[in-house]
């Protein structure tokens, strides 16, 4: 008999956390196996913690972990990872946008043989043209520069065979990004297409900085394009500035008037600095993240766990 873990990472969800419960509880006794139900509460400072406390008392199939702090989504995400100890890992947000009988598709598709089954949204719903938009932008630009190829419109909805738990367990990063570890180990991969339905109570934690720190995570550890990029800029500007210093010196021997070019010095020296700025910023960047790998600081702080102990 299979055992299913159900990683939920919640933040600031007290509203969701019961409808949550209520809904995805029959869907997994109705498959008669065995399966824990672990919630990690990122950090809320609503009364996250006190409905996830009665929901553990009352089921000891409900699992918590509290941080000690907000870590973000990706850190929960690791936090259930390492604590979940089933055979097949399901990870879903608190706020029924990953629609429970979304997930009994995906273990029917890991019960054929799948070891990575993604849940891509078809429709999404109540969700503005912006996120969608830098959404789409992000897929494209980070499939282009890593390489990868990371599922477009797929979140964090997905399940994970043990095999591919434990090879993510063992990629050490600090930054991370899970839809894009993912589609780094390789393994058997599937999707399910779903209709992402509306937030079922509360608003997105997703503010616009925390989307560009994730588009961070998912590039930087993934590529070195960003480190490479000034020398094939240094090479293309250093290819027209040899171009213009020959037609200028040709330009000079036909005795042909070309002193309006120096109009054209400001702009370019502007861009120039720009272009170098840009350039150094992003080595920057993965210098900080070098430097936090370096530190190994935990990912997370746990300050509280309940009915881990059997
Ligand atoms: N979440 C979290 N920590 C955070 C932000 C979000 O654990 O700092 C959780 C949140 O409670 C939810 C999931 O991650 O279960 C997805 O967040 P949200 O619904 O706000 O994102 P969206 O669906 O709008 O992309
Ligand atoms: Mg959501």
């Amino acid at each position: 008999m299979a055992k299913y873990s159900i990683i939920v990472p919640a933040y600031n969800e007290e509203k969701s956390l019961g409808l949550f419960y209520d809904a995805v509880t029959p869907m997994m006794e109705s498959l008669q196996e065995d399966y824990e139900l672990i919630f990690i509460n990122d950090g809320s400072r609503d009364a996250t913690k006190d409905v996830l406390l009665a929901l553990a008392k009352k089921d000891k199939r409900v699992k918590v972990c509290h941080f000690s702090r907000n870590f973000g989504q990706q850190a929960a995400l690791l936090c259930g990872l390492k604590e979940a100890s089933g055979d097949a890992v399901i990870a879903m947000d608190a706020d029924l946008q990953d629609p429970p009988e979304v997930a009994m598709e995906m273990i029917e598709k890991w019960k054929e043989g799948y070891e990575v089954v993604h849940g891509k949204r078809r429709k999404r719903k109540g969700e503005t043209w912006f996120k969608k938009a830098t959404a789409r932008l992000f897929y494209r630009f980070t499939r282009k520069i890593t390489g990868m190829e990371i599922l477009a419109d797929s979140g964090d909805f997905k399940l994970y065979d043990r095999k591919v738990v434990d090879v993510l367990l063992s990629m050490n990063e600090h930054d991370r990004l899970l839809r894009a570890q993912v589609a780094w180990v390789g393994f058997k991969q599937t999707q399910v297409e779903f209709d992402r339905p509306e937030r079922v109570a509360g608003e997105t934690h997703y503010t616009l900085k925390k989307m560009v720190k994730l588009a961070e995570s998912g590039i930087f550890p993934n590529t070195d394009y960003t480190l490479t990029l000034p020398i094939k800029l240094g090479l293309l500007l250093g290819f027209c500035s040899f171009a213009c210093l020959i037609t200028f010196i040709v330009l000079s021997c036909l005795n042909v008037w070309f002193g309006g070019l120096v109009a054209w010095l400001f702009p370019t020296v502007g861009m120039l600095g720009a272009i170098l700025l840009v350039c150094q910023g992003l080595a920057n960047m993965h210098t900080a993240m070098i430097y936090r790998e370096v530190q190994n600081r935990p990912k997370y702080v746990l300050s509280e766990k309940y009915n881990f102990d059997e």
